[in-house]
């Protein structure tokens, strides 16, 4: 069923907690992929109902993203859904989740700003307050469809983790299940954004997973130096890749790492033209 307003989720909520029922969430902002189709899977498998939320938030988006050229695919994003045992799909305008205001600034509608220890780095880093804006949505979305589970994917792991924090540290009741990333067979990560590739850049933007597992064999065969396994991505970089970041970080706390461990992150960012791509692997199996 796909809703467009808060009020009409908030009803069947009402009624599905009444009659007992569990409630999971899967927030997106839709174009949906086998990636997506994996958390609705884990959801509509673990709990009676399955809200999936497909909204592009705008106070995440920072001057000069892509906000508007944003892919949008509702009615193929809805077929998914139904496809797939979802019994809401709540696609509201950015009207409705922010009022007339949303126009006028981001800093006006941010209310919950996660640790900067957990945002000043990563994607943080160059995406000045797009953390304070997902805390705030998801934080609105918590409220509304008051879910049981939500789901995340570890693609966006800085998310992941902020996110986790948020739960934590504001109580809030629900359990994040944290859902593993879906790649393509050639290893690229599924994203909404590889749409914008060209053949051309999608072979280029093999070099993210290409760096990621190749630190990861080296690190299985004993390396532990961040140096070189930070070297590995010189093989795989060339004129067509401006690397952002690669960086190892705890998977608690994103503190970064001085040897590499089985408790080890290596995130990498890098921008093929005007495409940002993000990918991150856990070291340890
Ligand atoms: P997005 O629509 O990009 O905001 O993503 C919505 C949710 O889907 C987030 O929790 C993402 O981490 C997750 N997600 C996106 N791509 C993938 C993927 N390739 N594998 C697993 N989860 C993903």
């Amino acid at each position: 069923m796909l809703v467009y307003t808060i009020a009409e989720v908030r009803q069947k909520v009402r009624e599905w907690k009444k009659a007992g029922l569990t409630i999971g969430l899967v927030p997106t902002m839709g174009a949906l992929h086998d990636g997506h189709k994996s958390l609705i899977t884990k959801s509509v498998s673990k709990c009676d109902k399955t809200i999936v939320s497909v909204f592009v938030n705008p106070i995440q988006f920072c001057a000069g993203e892509d906000l508007d050229k944003y892919p949008r695919t509702l009615n193929a994003d809805n077929e998914l859904c139904e496809q797939n045992g979802v019994d809401i799909v709540f696609a509201p305008s950015a009207k409705e989740m922010y009022g007339d205001d949303y126009t006028i600034s981001h800093d006006y509608l941010t209310y919950v700003i996660p640790p900067s220890s957990y945002v000043n780095k990563l994607c943080g880093k160059s995406r000045i307050g797009h953390f304070d804006g997902v805390c705030t949505v998801v934080n609105k979305l918590f409220n509304i469809a008051e879910p049981d589970y939500a789901f995340f994917g570890e693609k966006d792991r800085q998310q992941l983790i902020v996110l986790q924090k948020m739960v934590k540290d504001l109580n809030i009741p629900l359990q994040i299940i944290p859902c593993p990333t879906v790649r393509e067979e050639s290893g690229l990560a599924l994203s909404s954004r590889n749409k914008y590739l060209s053949a051309e850049d999608k072979e280029n933007a093999l070099a993210l997973s290409k760096i990621l597992f190749h630190i990861k064999d080296c690190y299985n065969n004993g390396v532990t130096d961040i140096k070189s396994l930070s070297a590995v991505a010189d093989i795989y970089l060339n004129e067509s890749h401006a690397l952002e970041y690669l960086d190892f970080r705890d998977s608690d706390d994103l503190t970064e790492k001085q040897v590499a461990d089985n408790k080890t992150i290596v995130f990498i960012a890098l921008k093929i033209g005007d495409v940002r791509l993000i990918d991150n692997l856990a070291l340890k199996d």
